[in-house]
């Protein structure tokens, strides 16, 4: 089967696109699982929400979580046909070979995330998925600011726009806007 990733940047509707993707699944009698990488140490299930009112019991993949040993530990859902992951950015390169492994052995694998960080980089996770999965979309999102094709994830405070520091920060809109190349580097929002 495929391994596909759809990325888009904050705001592009990511999560609402992998709930309404699972539903629809499921409406026709797919396995489907629902996974999503944990920066902390919380570890089990966590709900997936989306800006629109969709959410979704998840399965939390922790960075040293073997993605496999999670699927097979699954009181219900085992043998799953379908896995869905959202912030796909964040998981490690070796589970992103691990996820390959799978697709090639008959699951499908979708992934939704982040291309760049608010640097303009690409996450370590993001890049080992570019490099093997089968099929790339875009969700595409307008510029906050002028309305072109957003393409920046653009880290703010007090209005101006942020350019350096940890690259992983989670935050929402308070902290993180969607801009165009060129709004990006004017520096202010
Ligand atoms: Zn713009």
């Amino acid at each position: 089967m495929k391994l596909y990733f759809y990325y888009g940047v904050m705001g592009s509707s990511k999560t609402a696109n992998a709930l309404m993707k699972k539903f629809s699944f499921e409406e026709r009698g797919k396995r489907v699982l629902l996974m999503k990488p944990s920066l902390d140490t919380r570890s089990g299930k966590t709900i997936i929400k989306s800006r629109v009112g969709l959410s979704s019991e998840a399965i939390v993949i922790e960075s040293n979580s073997k993605i496999r040993d999670l699927v097979i530990s699954h009181e219900k859902l085992n043998n799953p046909e379908i896995i869905i992951i959202d912030e796909a950015q964040f998981l490690t390169e070796n589970q992103v070979d691990e996820l390959r492994e799978m697709a090639d052995n008959n699951i499908m694998i979708m992934c939704y995330g982040l291309k760049t960080d608010f640097t303009g980089r690409l996450f370590p996770g993001t890049k080992r998925i570019l490099e093997i999965c089968d099929t790339v979309r875009e969700i595409q999102c307008m510029c906050t600011k002028c309305g072109t094709k957003a393409i920046m994830n653009a880290k703010y405070c007090n209005n101006k726009i942020i350019y350096t520091g940890d690259i992983i920060d989670i935050g929402g809109d308070e902290k993180y806007i969607p801009l165009c190349h060129k709004c990006w580097t004017l520096g202010e929002i």
